[in-house]
């Protein structure tokens, strides 16, 4: 009986197997046709200036609608993107289309406050060599001001590839495009590189600001990471703000920069430009 049961389990296990790579491979394939489908759409979410409490970019966030499986996170997609090589192509569309939009709302919203794009890139995305020909190309395609287009990349992108990654982000800079150092506080960077890499803000992680109110511990980090960023001559962002009361006490701690459910969800174009309208009509 014993045996047999064990047989059922092996079985089990086994289909389990069949069935999860064939519903990877199914995805996989999904994906590859996912761009030439427009399945893509870049939603965009607010980044909110704290002093002056204006909108002062935004962040652009992927969605895929997947025909029949419906919208799929990005954090599930984008690995299956890494992994394939499919994030180059698809990686560059979103440059694309972000530039494209920043410079719709520049144009349109000139009175408000000078608006930055931030994208998104991943680790195969910074290594990839012609990078830098692909952002030139799409900044001159889209006519989009490149002091105002920011790219972000993480803690584990910098410390993995520290020597081969360092060059790239100095002529990122020198082309005149911003750096972020997203989600900090979550990897393993050492704090010592930290100044080696010519970054313009640190994003810290919604896990701190999630606690930042009920916890004194919190709170001490968060200060401290402020206070390093402030002396590394960068600015911060505080992802994840949700309540009043973050947004308080990061004003407190001389954050410059906010983004968060509390002001915007990431929206679509449409519902952000009513956002814009909103703002502009206020602004006057
Ligand atoms: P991220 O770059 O750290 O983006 C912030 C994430 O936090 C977004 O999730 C956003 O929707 C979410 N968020 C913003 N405010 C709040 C809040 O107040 N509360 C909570 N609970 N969440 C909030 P999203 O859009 O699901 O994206 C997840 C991650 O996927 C991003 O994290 C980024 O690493 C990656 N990603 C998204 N779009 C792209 C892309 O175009 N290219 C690449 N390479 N990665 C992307
Ligand atoms: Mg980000
Ligand atoms: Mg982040
Ligand atoms: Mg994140």
């Amino acid at each position: 009986q014993a045996k047999s049961q064990g047989m059922g389990r092996y079985e089990i296990f086994n289909t389990n197997m069949h069935t999860k790579s064939l519903a990877r491979l199914q995805l996989e394939t999904d994906l590859r046709r996912s761009l030439e489908r427009q399945e893509f759409e870049v939603y965009y979410q607010p980044i909110i200036h704290l002093e002056s409490q204006q909108i002062c970019g935004f962040e652009a966030l992927l969605r895929w609608q997947h025909p029949t499986r419906g919208m799929i996170s990005p954090l599930e997609f984008i690995p299956l993107a890494e992994e394939t090589g499919l994030i180059t192509t698809i990686g560059c569309w979103v440059l694309y289309q972000a530039c494209t939009q920043v410079k719709i709302w520049q144009a349109e919203f000139p009175q408000l406050y000078p608006l930055t794009m931030s994208v998104n890139l991943s680790a195969k995305q910074f290594l990839q060599p012609n990078l830098l020909d692909q952002i030139e190309q799409t900044i001159i395609a889209t006519n989009c001001e490149r002091t105002h287009l920011k790219l972000e990349l993480t803690e584990s992108v910098l410390m993995n590839n520290a020597v081969t990654i360092s060059q790239t982000l100095t002529q990122i800079r020198q082309l005149g495009m911003q750096l972020s150092i997203d989600d900090f506080g979550t990897g393993y960077s050492s704090l010592s590189y930290l100044h080696r890499f010519p970054l313009n803000t640190l994003k810290i992680d919604r896990s701190f600001i999630s606690t930042l109110a009920g916890s004194n511990e919190h709170l001490a980090i968060v200060q401290t990471i402020i206070t390093l960023a402030h002396n590394l001559n960068m600015d911060v962002t505080a992802e994840g703000v949700e309540t009043p009361e973050q947004m308080a006490i990061l004003r407190e701690l001389k954050c410059e920069q906010a983004q968060g459910y509390l002001f915007a969800k990431p929206m679509n174009v449409k519902d952000t430009n009513l956002l814009l309208e909103h703002a502009h009509q206020t602004a006057l």
